[in-house]
């Protein structure tokens, strides 16, 4: 099933089912570790696993003819392939994410080739962020400046058209798109209201479904659903979850995410800032009362973001899921 088959499936059955993300490995690293992480979590039979996509930096280098030729760095490359791995090994839906960045329309048209050919046909399509130094995100020369963009690229190869033009009989990819929205506000976007007209030209372009950035405050995520609403978004939104481990965490998180901490929280971790252990149990607990309204309130996906050695998911799975 594509995730929004999942989704419905779930809502049919009145279920809220759990759903992971996963970083790829570092370069030079096999798969033992993210296989590790993935038999510990699949008990909980997750919907679907994500994996996300990296670029750290450029490199710029002088060619022997003098042209300046631009490399990207990739600390943890092999997405592709690690999600074709996992989904044959586990037999779980997998879904690659994608971004703009440091890509041409040609090198994404061939990453998703590959996915089509590997039985990949969900994909969580983004921008990517600015990378370090930069100032504000820049986009390859022939490449996408928004993640609606590539939004569209996908939905014409659905439809066969390709980057140098439409081919008339052709094998059709059945790509089912997702991309993120953001209960707190982009940090690039000029107001909230930009951001969830930006957000809703993304599903009018073909995105299927939404999963959020985290936050700790749901009455953000639902008053943010009820926005899309108003406007006209009337597609999934699956909240993004990741439990705070660290007293670092407390200004980590907003400055990284733009995301509130409520004050209580704020107050329990400042009160154990001494305690390592202590705190990242009063996340993982933050993050089970989220969880748990989450559920009740009918919502048939939480999805929670990478953490490392899995312990707090497993433990906030135990007790959800
Ligand atoms: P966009 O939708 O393009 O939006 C970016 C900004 O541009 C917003 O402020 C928006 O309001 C504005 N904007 C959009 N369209 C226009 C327009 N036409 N004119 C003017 N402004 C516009 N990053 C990675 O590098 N790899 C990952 O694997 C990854 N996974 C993620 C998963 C999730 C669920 C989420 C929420 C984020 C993830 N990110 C990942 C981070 C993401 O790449 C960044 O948040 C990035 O800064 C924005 O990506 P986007 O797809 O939301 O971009």
């Amino acid at each position: 099933m594509n995730v929004v088959e999942l989704i419905r499936d779930a809502q049919a059955h009145q279920t809220t089912r759990f759903a992971f993300e996963l970083l790829p490995p570092l370069k030079g690293e096999g798969m033992e570790g993210i296989s590790a992480a993935i038999e510990r979590l699949m008990p909980f039979d997750p919907a679907y696993i994500n994996v996300t996509f990296h670029r750290e930096s450029v490199q710029e280098e002088r060619l022997a003819d003098g042209c300046l030729h631009r490399h990207i760095v990739r600390r943890r490359p092999g997405t592709v392939g690690i999600s074709a791995a996992i989904q044959q090994k586990y037999g779980v839906t997998v879904v690659p994410h994608l971004i703009c960045g440091g890509l041409s329309r040609y090198d994404i048209e061939d990453a998703l080739i590959d996915l089509d050919f590997l039985g990949l046909h969900n994909i969580l399509a983004l921008r990517g962020d600015a990378l370090k130094g930069e100032e504000h995100f820049t986009p390859h020369t022939d490449g996408h400046a928004h993640a609606a963009d590539l939004v569209r690229q996908v939905a014409a190869m659905n439809r066969g058209e390709f980057v140098d033009g439409q081919v008339e009989e052709c094998h059709h990819s059945t790509f089912t798109i997702g991309v993120a929205g953001y209960p707190e506000t982009h940090g690039d976007a000029a107001s909230a209201e930009e951001d969830l007209i930006h957000l809703k030209e993304k599903v009018d372009a073909g995105a299927e479904y939404i999963i959020t950035q985290l936050f700790y405050d749901n009455n953000r995520f639902f008053d943010f659903v009820r926005r899309c609403r108003a406007i006209g978004i009337e597609v999934p939104i699956i909240p993004g979850l990741k439990p705070l481990a660290t007293v670092r965490h407390l200004t980590l998180l907003p400055e990284t995410f733009g995301c509130h901490i409520p004050e209580e929280l704020r107050r329990e971790v400042l009160a154990h800032a001494e305690d390592k252990a202590a705190v990242r149990q009063i996340g993982t607990e933050w993050a089970i009362a989220q969880s748990r309204e989450l559920k009740e309130a009918g919502i048939p996906v939480l999805h929670y973001y990478p953490m490392g050695k899995a312990e707090n998911i497993i433990q906030i799975a135990k007790a959800i899921f």
